[in-house]
C-alpha cells in the first residue's frame, strides 16, 4: 500500500529537522488510514538529544486522547537523524513497538517513510498530496 502525505507535513518535518540541527528533533503523525494530514512537533525529551530521540510522553498522550474523541489517528512517528543516514538506525530497530507503526525520518534533506513490522522495518512508498 503507498502512503499518501500532505506536502505541508513534507515541508513541516523539513522545516523541523533543520530548526532542530545539531539535535534530532520529533514529532507524530496524524492522519487517517494511508493518508497522514499533519504533524505534532513534540519536544525531544532525551538526555542525548544529538544522538537518540524520545517524544514527550504528554504530548503523546493527548495525542492519542485526542483521536479518542474523534480527532485524527495517531498513525506514527517522526524523527531526524542530523548526520546519519535517512533508514532506521539500531537503535530506531530496538525501540520499535511491532505495532505497524509509521515511522518518517528525515536526513540529508528529504524524508522518508518506513512501517514497523514483526521482522524490522520496511520501505514505505509514498505519494505527496496537495493538502
Ligand atoms: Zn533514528
Amino acid at each position: 500500500m503507498t502512503q499518501e502525505v500532505s506536502s505541508q507535513v513534507l515541508d513541516a518535518l523539513l522545516a523541523a529537522a533543520a530548526g532542530a540541527h545539531p539535535r534530532e528533533c520529533c514529532g507524530i503523525l496524524l492522519g487517517e488510514g494511508g493518508a497522514i494530514t499533519s504533524a505534532i512537533r513534540t519536544d525531544n525529551i532525551h538526555a542525548r538529544p544529538e544522538s537518540h530521540f524520545e517524544i514527550d510522553p504528554q504530548a503523546l498522550v493527548d495525542a492519542y486522547r485526542a483521536a479518542r474523541s474523534g480527532g485524527p489517528q495517531v498513525l506514527g512517528y517522526y524523527h531526524s537523524h542530523p548526520d546519519g543516514l535517512a533508514r532506521p538506525s539500531a537503535t530506531d530497530e530496538a525501540m520499535a513497538t511491532g505495532q505497524g507503526l509509521v515511522w518518517a525520518i528525515i536526513a540529508a534533506g528529504r524524508v522518508t517513510f518506513w512501517r514497523e513490522g514483526d521482522a524490522g522495518f520496511t520501505p514505505l512508498p509514498y505519494e505527496v498530496s496537495p493538502r
